[in-house]
Order: C-alpha cells, then sequence, then structure tokens
C-alpha cells in the first residue's frame, strides 16, 4: 500500500496542533482508527444495534452469527485452533484481572507468580490483588531479560509466569516460546501480556504454546473497549466463572446455577458488541498492509529516529536491545520527562512521558520516567526529522 493511501485512512493526521502538522508519536498508549474500522463501528450501530445471544428474532440472530464471526477472525489471526479459545473482554487489563481472579481461587496464601522486571503495572497489580507475591526476572543492561535468572525462580510455591511480549517501554521482544517452555518443564502455567505485541508482529499463540494470551483492541487500529484473551481450551476449562450474569449461565435457579463452557462462560452481561463487531475491519487493515510493510516500515522509522536522538548531546537513550520493536525512550540530560514532553507538544509532537504504568521498571532503571516516541505504518520519515529536529531543540532550550 502507498504511503498516501495509508495517511488518507488516518483522517486525524490533518490536524494541526499549536499550529504545527501534527506528527503522532505515541501509537504504543493508542493507535490512531482508519476509515475502514471507524466504517465498520458505524455500520454496526446503524444496521446491527440488536443484542446478540437473546433473541429469537432476525437481527438478533444475525448480530450474534457476525459476533461469532469476529470471534472466529480473531482466533485465525492470532493462530488459535478454535473460536472458543477467544475470549472478548474490555482489555488487556480485563483479561489478566479475569485469569488473576479466577486462578488464584484454590492457591495457597505463599503462592508466588514470576513476572520480569518490565512489566506494564496491569501485568503486575492483578496478582497481588490475588494474593501472590512476586518474583521478579531481572534486566540486562541493554533491556533485555536476564535469561541466566529464570530457573532460580522457580519454587514448589509458584503457580504462575506471567510475562510481556513486548516492553510498552523499551521495545524489547522477550522470547516468549523459550519463557513457555521454561515454566511448562517445572509444570507452571504461563500468561503471556500481547499488548504491545500484536499490531507489530505475526503472533502464533500455538508456536508460542502459551497457556493464555491477551491484548487490546485499540492498540491494533481497532476500536476501544475491547479487548481478547485467548486461552488453551484446557487451560480455560480449568477457570471457574469471573462475573456473574446472563450469558454466562446454563440454568439458574435460588438454589443452584449452572454455567456454560467458555467463551461464554467468561463474558457475563451485554458484551460490548458494536465494536467487537469491528474488529475483523481491524485485522484486516493490518492484514492489507501486511507484515513485511508493517516490520519494514517501523523499523525503518525506528532506525532514523536512534540515529538523530544518538547525535544529540544530553540525550541517553533507554532500551537498546537487539531486535527491539518500534519503541524508543530517552532522557534528556538537566529536564525532566514532563517538561520535554510539554515542549514538545508545542511543537506539534505527541509522545508519551513519566512511568507508563511501569513504576517498577523505572525504580529497577533509576529513573523517574522517560519521554516515549512509538512508531505506527502511517508515520512518515518526515515525522521522524520533525520529531529529532524538535528534541534538539528542547535541548538546547533546556541546557
Ligand atoms: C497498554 C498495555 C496494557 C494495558 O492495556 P489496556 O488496553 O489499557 O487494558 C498492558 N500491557 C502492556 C504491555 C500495554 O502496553
Amino acid at each position: 500500500m502507498e504511503i498516501n493511501t495509508i495517511l488518507s485512512d488516518f483522517p486525524i493526521l490533518r490536524r494541526e496542533v499549536n499550529g504545527h502538522r501534527l506528527v503522532y508519536l505515541d501509537n504504543a498508549a493508542t493507535s490512531l482508527t482508519p476509515e475502514p474500522v471507524v466504517a465498520a463501528i458505524a455500520d454496526a450501530y446503524r444496521n446491527h444495534k440488536s443484542n446478540v445471544h437473546r433473541g429469537i428474532h432476525t437481527l438478533s440472530q444475525e448480530t450474534t452469527t457476525l459476533m461469532e464471526r469476529s470471534r472466529e477472525c480473531v482466533a485465525r489471526f492470532i493462530g488459535a485452533a478454535s473460536s472458543s479459545s477467544i475470549v472478548f473482554t474490555r482489555g488487556t487489563t480485563e483479561a489478566i484481572n479475569l485469569v488473576a481472579a479466577t486462578i488464584s481461587r484454590n492457591w495457597d496464601a505463599d503462592a508466588e507468580v514470576i513476572v520480569t522486571a518490565m512489566e506494564h503495572h496491569s501485568n503486575i497489580v492483578p496478582w497481588q490483588l490475588a494474593g501472590a507475591k512476586l518474583r521478579v526476572i531481572p534486566l540486562m543492561p541493554d533491556g533485555s531479560l536476564d535469561m541466566a535468572a529464570v530457573e532460580g525462580l522457580f519454587s514448589t510455591r509458584t503457580r504462575l509466569m506471567a510475562v510481556a511480549h513486548v516492553s510498552n517501554v523499551l521495545g524489547t521482544v522477550n522470547p516468549v516460546a523459550q519463557l513457555v517452555a521454561i515454566a511448562h518443564r517445572h509444570g507452571v502455567p504461563i500468561l503471556v501480556d500481547g499488548a504491545q505485541a500484536v499490531a507489530h508482529m505475526p503472533v502464533d499463540v500455538q508456536a508460542i504454546d502459551c497457556d493464555y494470551y491477551a491484548f487490546s483492541a485499540h492498540k491494533m487500529y481497532g476500536p476501544t473497549g475491547v479487548g481478547v484473551l485467548y486461552g488453551k481450551p484446557e487451560a480455560l476449562a480449568q477457570l471457574p466463572p469471573y462475573q456473574g450474569g446472563g450469558e454466562m449461565v446454563d440454568k439458574v435457579t435460588f438454589e443452584h446455577t449452572t454455567f456454560e463452557d467458555a467463551p461464554l462462560r467468561f463474558e457475563a452481561g451485554t458484551p460490548n458488541f458494536v465494536d467487537i463487531l469491528a474488529m475483523p475491519a481491524a485485522i484486516g487493515y493490518i492484514e492489507g498492509l501486511g507484515w513485511d510493510t508493517i516490520s519494514a516500515t517501523e523499523h525503518a522509522l525506528l532506525q532514523r529516529a536512534v540515529a538523530g536522538l544518538s547525535a544529540i548531546e544530553g540525550v541517553r537513550l533507554i532500551g537498546t536491545a537487539p531486535g527491539k520493536d518500534a519503541v524508543l525512550s530517552f532522557v534528556v540530560e538537566g529536564g525532566s520527562s514532563y517538561d520535554v514532553g510539554l515542549l514538545l507538544d508545542r511543537l506539534g509532537i505527541a509522545v508519551r512521558t513519566g512511568h507508563h504504568c511501569a513504576q517498577p521498571l523505572m525504580e529497577a532503571l533509576g529513573i523517574t520516567g522517560t519521554v516515549r516516541a512509538s512508531f505506527a505504518p502511517y508515520n512518515t520519515m518526515e515525522d521522524v526529522d520533525a520529531f529529532v529536529a524538535a528534541v534538539s531543540k528542547v535541548v538546547r532550550m533546556l541546557s
């Protein structure tokens, strides 16, 4: 696809911000939404607003069929063997909370969960709420995992491993298949947080062999309010219900209730079916671009940005692992990330600043926050050049 065609799919990129052309480099927080996805959401509201799984009337049945088609599309997208492995949630956060709240119901008080030092709060706090003690895989100086430390973290108290596929701060791509193999060798199930992976690289959950995989639609050009929990059939079957309500039950009496099997067992209440119906459009958009284009474009942008920032005195890059994804964190000598972000915004550049929902990682790195630029295929070399020039200007202002 031509870059001009891609740009025309995102009218928001024609906006001006503070008198400058918008340069949107906050894709790791949320991606922009292309016209075909906006159209699919509008079409669902206009033509398919009828509740799923309840009615026998034609519209309801049609919407139910379309929602199940979305489920099949998601299953195919991540290489799941069956659509019954796909549970729709509100997002990555809810998907992880679902697993944490249910799998932990028969854990002892001394249960341990192994995580990495680079986890997002949403892959830390749910395990703490579940009563688990966290054991942490430390990092190497370049922001990759210290794989030699993994084995030593297992004990008879280990109940689960939960790891990011890609770091939202460092861009590090973790060797998840290798971690799965280690966890399984210890008889421990593993959850992978794929929030930063699914829009940037082909994901095959069967090849990774993880027990659970979680991600959000809004970071893959899709709607907000939709997430996915993938689970192996035996991994989902082992979880008790999460929330109770309509849709998830088989038979209800005041004395006793029986439940549906997965995935419906975990989808209490009316799901966000309007946005779920737009999932195939988001997946279609990614597949229309193609993984080769996505990967080549994002890595070229990253490379140019790394070269540009490296040449600016007073800028230090955070996270330099080989093969990293297009997420670029840095700190500026003599300026807080907040100040740098504010000044960049005045120049029309949207970046993220602060701890990025990864306070323990900041502590491990000995910093309070970073400035983060993250790239998508609709970004251009002009965006990178404007960004590097703006950072250079900001560094001069702050010194
Ligand atoms: C964004 C993100 C999350 C949380 O996703 P939500 O859509 O806010 O639920 C979790 N983990 C990582 C790595 C993320 O980047």
